[in-house]
C-alpha cells in the first residue's frame, strides 16, 4: 500500500512573525532553529533598532521546487525567473511572506543565516513603516538599509563584529571603486538598474557599497530620517520628493557629500 506522505515533498515549515520582543531573551549562540531565530531577531528589530514587524508568515522550503513554485505564487515570477533564482536566492519577500530557500540557507552557519534572515526581516519592516505601499524607487537605500540593519542585528546579537564587518566592506567597497566602478545613486534607482548593475560591476560594487551609502546618509542626517523616509510612502508620491522631504536635500547634493565623503572613508 502507499502512503500518499511517504511520496509527496515535505511540508515547509510555517511560523509567523513575532510581534514584539520575547519574554526571555534568545542566546545567539545557541541558535539551531528558525523559529528562535525569528525571535531573536524581533527581540533586536522591534527593541533597540524601534521598527514595527509585520505579522508576515514565513515559509522555510526544503524542496527546491516548492521554493521555485512560492516564488511564482506569491511574487508573480515566471517559472523560468523562479528556477534561476532558486539556484542563488537564499530567501525573498513578497505577498506579505518571508519566503526561506533551505536548500542553500541550511549550507549556511547559524550566524550567517541570522544575517540573511535578519536582512529579509528588514524588507518586511520597510514595508510595514510604508505600510504595504510600493517601496521600487531608490533601490540602494531599500537593499542598502535592509543591510545596514541586518549587520545592526547581528552586532546586537553578538555573533558577528560590526567594526570587523564595515572594515570588511570598506575594502570590498575599495577594491570595487578601483576595479568595475562605484555606479551613480541615479543608476541605482529602478529594480532593473539594481540588477543591471549588480550583473555588470559584481556584488561588492552593491550590496558592501550600498551598505556604506546608506550609513554615509544615516551619520549625515540620522537614523529617525530614514524611519521617515520609508514612512512617507504610506501616501503614494514619489520617492525623490520623498527624499528631499525626508533629508532636506536633493539626491544630487546627496551625491555630491556622498562622494566627498567615501573619498575620506577610502582612500
Ligand atoms: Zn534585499
Amino acid at each position: 500500500m502507499l502512503l500518499a506522505c511517504s511520496a509527496a515533498g515535505a511540508a515547509p515549515l510555517e511560523l509567523r512573525l513575532p510581534s514584539g520582543p520575547g519574554a526571555t531573551p534568545v542566546a545567539a549562540s545557541g541558535i539551531r532553529h528558525y523559529p528562535e531565530a525569528v525571535q531573536a531577531i524581533v527581540d533586536v528589530l522591534a527593541g533597540p533598532l524601534g521598527l514595527p514587524v509585520p505579522a508576515y508568515r514565513m515559509e522555510v522550503h526544503t524542496e527546491p521546487a516548492e521554493f521555485e513554485q512560492a516564488l511564482v505564487r506569491h511574487l508573480g515570477v515566471s517559472a523560468e525567473t523562479a528556477r534561476q533564482a532558486g539556484g542563488f536566492a537564499k530567501a525573498a519577500v513578497g505577498n506579505r511572506r518571508i519566503l526561506v530557500n533551505d536548500t542553500l540557507m541550511s549550507r549556511l552557519p547559524w550566524p550567517e543565516r541570522l544575517l540573511t534572515l535578519a536582512h529579509e526581516m528588514a524588507h518586511a519592516s520597510q514595508l510595514e513603516l510604508a505600510r504595504h505601499r510600493s517601496l521600487v524607487r531608490n533601490q540602494w537605500l531599500v537593499e542598502g538599509f535592509a543591510e545596514w540593519v541586518a549587520f545592526r542585528v547581528v552586532q546586537e546579537l553578538g555573533t558577528h563584529s560590526l567594526a570587523d564587518e564595515r572594515a570588511s566592506m570598506l575594502r570590498r567597497v575599495r577594491g570595487a571603486r578601483d576595479g568595475p566602478g562605484l555606479a551613480p545613486l541615479a543608476d541605482l534607482d529602478t529594480l532593473a538598474q539594481w540588477v543591471r548593475e549588480r550583473e555588470k560591476r559584481g556584488f561588492d560594487a552593491a550590496y558592501p557599497y550600498a551598505y556604506l551609502v546608506t550609513d554615509v546618509l544615516i551619520e549625515r542626517h540620522g537614523y529617525e530620517r530614514v524611519l521617515d523616509y520609508f514612512r512617507r510612502h504610506r501616501a503614494g508620491g514619489e520617492s525623490a520628493v520623498h527624499f528631499q522631504s525626508a533629508f532636506g536635500e536633493s539626491m544630487a547634493r546627496f551625491q555630491q557629500a556622498l562622494d566627498a565623503r567615501l573619498a575620506e572613508l577610502i582612500k
